[in-house]
């Protein structure tokens, strides 16, 4: 990619708004992205204040967790779990194979451990 306003210079970033390929002189910092000018620096800020609005709307930290998306993870986990568990209790009933019995409660096992720590996390947020 090149420079969209010097077409011999490769670019070594992008507009964070029109993803404009920006070189080093053109490049405008501004708090959190690269802008190519103050018209994108004014749309990048309101672009952020409507993102955090969104964010906080929806219980987005900027750490990047989701209360909800956490508690949906841990829930299919524990599902998951619960499924192997009970699959892994149908193999040695009967079918009888200890070996498939170990492998699918420990499986189970992990993805309930995998799930708690989850929804742990989840109610920390
Ligand atoms: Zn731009
Ligand atoms: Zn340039």
């Amino acid at each position: 990619m090149h420079c969209f306003n010097h077409q011999k210079t490769s670019a070594v970033c992008a507009c964070g708004v029109c993803l404009k390929g920006l070189c080093n002189e053109c490049m405008q910092p501004t708090d959190d992205k690269f802008v190519c000018s103050p018209a994108c620096a004014q749309h990048l800020q309101k672009i952020t204040r409507l993102n955090n609005y969104v964010m906080s709307v929806y219980g987005i930290n900027k750490s990047g967790g989701s209360q909800k998306v956490g508690m949906r993870t841990a829930m299919l986990h524990l599902t998951m779990g619960v499924t192997f568990l009970g699959f892994g209790a149908y193999t040695a009933v009967d079918i009888g194979d200890w070996g498939l019995t170990f492998f699918t409660a420990m499986l189970g096992l992990i993805f309930v451990v995998q799930g708690y720590k989850t929804y742990k996390r989840g109610l920390r947020l």
